[in-house]
């Protein structure tokens, strides 16, 4: 049971506490958190016995042994910040790096190449537990001062396993995540060691280790007052003898379910072969894992450890573009929008000191799913009431940021949005995001299908269930102005009314889900732009908008793509609008791979100038789906 004081209690009153459970025989915990005392115990106390000691915020009584790592503890799950790094609810985190740090040079080479291809997080051993007291080691703090280093020289966090109690301080002194080995899941003075050096611990799962053994060491940590953990589940040993372990996917859902702590899946302990590593990755995220840790070096066959289940680099770019596809399907975030559209970290602290970030709709909304998935917690979000609103209160200074739909695989282009990116001129397209869209029936509480009268829902979204819509008859359908707003009206009309929206918002009324995807396919997808007025062109971009027009003769249209045949330049999307107040004449909107700083799509650009009557460039930014590569 665990109770939780509003504010935090004296030491007498804890004594006193103490002392009056004492006398029934029970032992009680005391927690200290910045909240409130928390007094954890593992029989049911009476509660009114505990209000004489101080008002009581939360009773929570899980049916499990471990109690403060138990869901119920933060329903809404743990969220660890190390840095620019979020990790858990709805992000997606990797940690990549060596198994062990060899030398300043090794991992050096390895940190550049990891942190260019996506990883969040640098890993590497200095100090070893290795099966056998013949192999490697470790640098012990020579490996632990590289890693610092390395952590300035590229502004990567970094993670490194402490093997003692007395190495975990020397570790602390440099990681940014402690992480405790399989072998030592259940070293129980480490972990009392490493919770109270009040460092985030990344908690692996031991190789004989039952679920209930990990969250039990996970609340060793926690009971301590350390609420930062994140665990990992690495492989477990069984029956099987070709791969090195099995890594245990069940564990993950299971996890997720039982506790509110971060989960990662380590494949490359979990297989110890390296071409399996990219699917089980794959797998893992998909049953829900928060991030992943993988083993990458650069020249495996001379790594001191781990050489067989270590990435070439090469592999680790493919796993973060696979990565990068399954993050919009499992509805994850895989690169919050730290320095939004690759720009440089001076360039946004001098821009803007906090994100404001304005979308359409409520809390709920996709457009506010994207905005939360894609900015910093900390971030000001602002809803609106029309698309015009949000490039307003872009142009106006008001917010930082926009989102804004602009096109969706079942419906198309969101013409809207695509005008005004006309009419502000000021404002730029500095990012893309992509969600999986996914559409439900709530009803007011107690309506059955038939019993269904009014169906309120965006237009975007009775067009992507046009089939399921024919089914219901004699139904009168409302339009309202987003996803949000329809779970809102339908919890306002009372019996009887029914809406099409998101889960979260169906939830947030208090509606009853009915029936879970009704979409006409499930490949429903909406790309999102990011806006701003704040563009920093970068060469890492890859991708670029711009909008043209041409004259009205023969050939117009030919001479623009030829601009772009001739340069091998690959169009990704080519759009055409009508002009308002010009009938039959009209724009073209084209998305294609490239940056705006290499003199080759320069060069591009001046000879497009010539062929077109009008030009602008919308912006350049980073193409969030790219296609997986075959091989
Ligand atoms: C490691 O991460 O290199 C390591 C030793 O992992 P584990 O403790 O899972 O074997
Ligand atoms: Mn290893």
């Amino acid at each position: 049971m665990v109770v939780i004081f509003d504010g935090v209690l004296d030491e007498a009153r804890k004594q006193a506490v103490l002392r009056e459970l004492g006398k029934q025989g029970m032992l009680v915990h005391w927690v200290d958190s910045p909240q409130g005392s928390i007094m954890v115990s593992e029989r049911e106390v009476s509660a009114q016995v505990l209000e004489a000691f101080g008002k009581i915020a939360r009773v929570i009584k899980p049916s499990t042994p471990f109690q403060l790592a138990h869901r119920s503890f933060n329903p809404d799950g743990t969220v660890i910040t190390i840095g620019d790094v979020e990790i858990g609810q709805e992000t997606l985190t990797i940690i990549a790096g060596p198994c062990a740090v060899e030398s300043e040079e090794q991992l050096f080479r390895i940190a550049e190449a990891v942190k260019s291809m996506g990883a969040h997080i640098l890993r590497g051993g200095a100090f070893k537990p290795r099966t056998s007291p013949y192999s490697f080691q470790g640098l012990g703090e020579q490996g632990l001062e590289i890693l610092a280093k390395a952590r300035e020289k590229f502004s990567i966090p970094v993670v490194t396993e402490a093997t003692s109690p007395e190495n975990a301080v020397l570790v602390a002194q440099y990681a940014d995540i402690i992480q405790i080995g399989a072998r030592n899941m259940q070293n129980f003075e480490l972990l009392k060691k490493v919770a109270i050096l009040g460092k985030p611990v990344l908690l692996k799962r031991g190789l004989s280790a039952t679920i209930e053994d990990w969250l039990l060491a996970a609340e060793y940590i926690l009971s301590l007052g350390n609420f930062q953990v994140i665990l990992c589940e690495r492989g477990i040993r069984t029956i099987e003898r070709f791969t090195r372990n099995t890594l245990d996917l069940n564990a993950i859902p299971v996890v997720k379910d039982l506790s509110h702590l971060p989960v990662f899946v380590d494949p490359s302990h979990g297989t110890g072969l390296r071409e399996k590593v990219i699917p089980m990755a794959l797998a893992g995220v998909s049953c829900g894992a928060d991030g992943v840790m993988v083993e990458v070096h650069h020249a495996p066959e001379q790594a001191l450890s781990d050489g067989p289940q270590s990435l070439y680099p090469e592999q680790f770019r493919r796993l973060v573009n696979n990565l990068q596809v399954i993050s919009v399907i499992v509805g994850k975030e895989l690169n919050k929008e730290k320095s939004p559209a690759g720009a440089s970290p001076a360039f946004v602290s001098k821009s803007f000191p906090q994100f404001k970030v304005a979308f359409l709709g409520e809390k709920g909304s996709f457009s506010s799913q994207v905005a939360q998935k894609a900015f910093p917690r900390d971030s000001q979000f602002i809803s609106c009431y029309t698309f015009r609103e949000v490039f307003e209160k872009v142009a106006s200074g008001e917010a930082t940021h926009g989102v804004v739909p602009i096109e969706n695989t079942i419906t198309g282009s969101i013409h809207a949005n695509y005008d005004l990116l006309l009419d502000f001129p000021e404002i730029f397209v500095v990012g893309e995001r992509f969600i999986k869209v996914s559409q439900h029936l709530g009803v007011y509480p107690g309506t059955g299908v038939g019993d269904i009268q009014f169906l309120f829902a965006h237009p975007q979204a009775f067009s992507q269930c046009s089939r399921f819509l024919e089914s219901l008859k004699g139904v009168k359908i409302i339009d309202v102005g987003n996803t949000e707003e329809a779970a809102r009206k339908a919890s306002e009309f009372g019996k009887g009314s029914a809406c099409i929206s998101s889960e979260e918002a169906i939830r947030k009324h208090g509606l009853e889900l009915l029936e879970e995807d009704v979409e006409d396919t499930p490949c429903n997808f909406t790309r999102f732009l990011i806006l701003s007025r704040y563009f920093e062109p970068r060469k890492e971009h890859d991708k670029v908008s711009c909008v043209f027009r041409i004259p009205n003769r023969s050939g117009a249209l030919f001479e623009v793509l030829e601009v772009f045949y001739a340069r091998s330049i690959n169009l990704i999307k080519l759009e055409s609008r009508p002009i308002p107040g010009e009938p039959w004449e009209y724009l073209f909107y084209v998305d294609w791979e490239g940056n705006l700083i290499d003199t080759k799509f320069g060069e591009a650009l001046e000879e497009l100038k010539k062929k077109t009557t009008f030009l602008r460039i919308l912006g350049s930014y980073n193409n969030r789906w790219k296609l997986l590569k075959k091989n």
